[in-house]
């Protein structure tokens, strides 16, 4: 590209593409500040590396390495809403992709471990993590079916992959009163988000919209 315009867009370009960014989250639901603030702060452009990067700021899912996808911001937003993250809570992520997930729940929690079955892209995050100084995330390669014993019980568990039920290991390794937000139904259709809450009876679940995720995939990946 020689075209430094392409390159370097002006501060007001910037300013431009940021309201339209916002505005096209509000529009479709996110409506909590604190989340929009942190959606404002992390830039997406950093997450997208290859030839779909000039299209961040779109409201759409685009590829990342591993054959994965980053979630449409829209999306990333209105889970993001739905897990009601409160400043002490420690948050699990399963599904690392690339990061961007995660590093809007640092925004909003007091730490957040993530899990991806690609070492390749929790290295890669893990990079952008500490580039942006993004120090109370904990990127860890690992099956996150089984959730992160080792680190368990957890106030907040989101799932960016989609399950045929939401997995038990994964309910139990919620705290009392926890929530955990995750897409349920078989790949290649229309999945719903679930969002269940750990009562001191049990477990509520309440449907929040379709969606459309990669599947949640036992076993290490090959990369
Ligand atoms: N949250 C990501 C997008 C995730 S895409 C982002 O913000 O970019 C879904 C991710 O879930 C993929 O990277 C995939 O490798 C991962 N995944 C699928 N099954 C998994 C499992 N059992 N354990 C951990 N990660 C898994």
């Amino acid at each position: 590209m020689s075209d430094g315009a392409e390159d370097h867009p002006t501060s007001e370009e910037l300013a431009e593409r940021k309201m339209r960014f916002l505005f096209a989250l509000r529009s479709r639901g996110v409506t909590d500040t604190r989340v929009l603030t942190a959606m404002e702060k992390i830039d997406r452009g950093l997450f997208v590396r290859n030839i779909f990067a000039d299209r961040a700021y779109e409201d759409m899912p685009l590829p990342i390495a591993c054959g994965q996808t980053i979630s449409q911001p829209s999306v990333v937003g209105l889970m993001t809403q739905a897990l009601q993250v409160s400043p002490r809570d420690t948050v699990l992520e399963v599904g690392t992709g690339s990061g961007y997930q995660a590093a809007i729940l640092s925004q909003l929690a007091r730490r957040v471990y993530t899990v991806d079955r690609y070492r390749r892209l929790v290295r890669e995050a893990a990079e952008l993590f500490r580039r942006l100084d993004l120090v109370n995330i904990t990127a860890i390669p690992a099956d996150g079916s089984h959730g992160l014993p080792d680190q368990a019980p957890f106030d907040r568990i989101i799932v960016t992959a989609a399950a045929e039920d939401p997995p038990g290991p994964l309910l139990e390794q919620l705290k009392p009163g926890g929530i955990m937000v995750v897409p349920v139904g078989q790949s290649d259709t229309v999945q719903a988000l679930i969002k269940v809450t750990r009562t001191s009876r049990g477990f509520d679940y309440e449907e929040l919209r379709p969606v459309r995720f990669v599947p949640l995939v036992e076993g290490m990946g090959s990369e």
